[in-house]
């Protein structure tokens, strides 16, 4: 029973931080040493203070191969959610860092004191090895960017729709594209049952989320972005058109609750 438990959790730890399971392997190595770790409580402490004490080792491997990690804490108007930082899966390829703090930079300049929060990026180590549920997101190429909001018509910097930044999908209106008729197919999930944990009294900030997509469409495109995607329903309703914007068809992850950046 105590094996099965000490399994399922490496192999959660693995698909969802994929160096979890690595320190998680060195805090029952270690325990042994700790007295203190020998209660479920103090072997929790112990893997916690692992964790935060790889931390930085971790960066400076992803560095090596080229991997960067977005600011857990807002650093000039960019910062990745808190969920995609606890889990290790706010790296990306250096390219697409340096993409993402200039549309942080040029944001703060058209709309000062705004923050551009993003998601899930990739993992720290290892090309072609997919970040769950994100297929794609398997060498540092791809980003997700959260929608920008507002609370009662005024801008919340950096407030996020979900407790992940993922899943609260704005809908398309009767009159606007429905490409895929409503149906949850493949990785389309409609994941109706996490509406509850999704804030309804954000509202898209369209003005913000317009401009970020512009820029993507345009300078993000000349810095190397090569694909955007975005339902049409959205780019329809907040007129970005542009080569990169693309809609990631009826099979794939739903895109009207956050972007997806992609290299070229
Ligand atoms: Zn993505």
């Amino acid at each position: 029973m105590r094996i099965a438990i000490h399994a399922a959790l490496i192999l959660a730890l693995t698909l969802l931080t994929q160096v979890g399971a690595l320190i998680y392997a060195a805090a029952l190595g270690t325990r042994r040493y700790a007295p203190f770790a020998r209660t479920p409580a103090g072997f929790a402490l112990l893997f916690v203070a692992l964790y935060a004490a790889s931390w930085w080792p971790i960066e400076r491997i992803a560095a090596v191969s080229g991997r960067a990690s977005l600011p857990c804490i807002e650093r000039a108007g960019l910062s990745s959610s808190a969920f995609s930082c606890v889990l290790h899966r706010h790296y990306a390829d250096a390219r697409l860092v340096s993409i993402a703090s200039r549309l942080a930079n040029d944001m703060d300049r058209r709309f000062p004191g705004t923050i551009t929060r993003t998601l899930d990026g990739s993992f720290p180590f290892i090309d072609g090895l997919p970040l769950p549920p994100h297929l794609s997101h398997d060498d540092g190429e791809k980003l997700d960017l959260a929608f920008y909001y507002r609370r009662n018509g005024e801008y919340r910097p950096g407030a996020l729709a979900s407790p992940i930044g993922y899943w609260r999908f704005e809908q398309p209106a009767s009159g606007e594209a429905q490409p895929c008729g409503g149906a949850s197919t493949g990785l389309r999930w409609n994941m109706a049952w996490f509406a509850p944990f999704t804030a309804d009294d954000l509202e898209l900030n369209a003005g913000r989320t317009r401009y970020a997509l512009r820029w993507l469409a345009s300078s993000g495109a000349q810095e190397g972005v090569g694909k955007v995607f975005v339902e049409p329903h959205l780019a329809q309703r907040l007129n970005v058109h542009g080569e990169v914007i693309r809609f990631q068809g009826c099979r794939a992850a739903r895109h009207d609750d956050h972007i997806h950046v992609q290299l070229r």
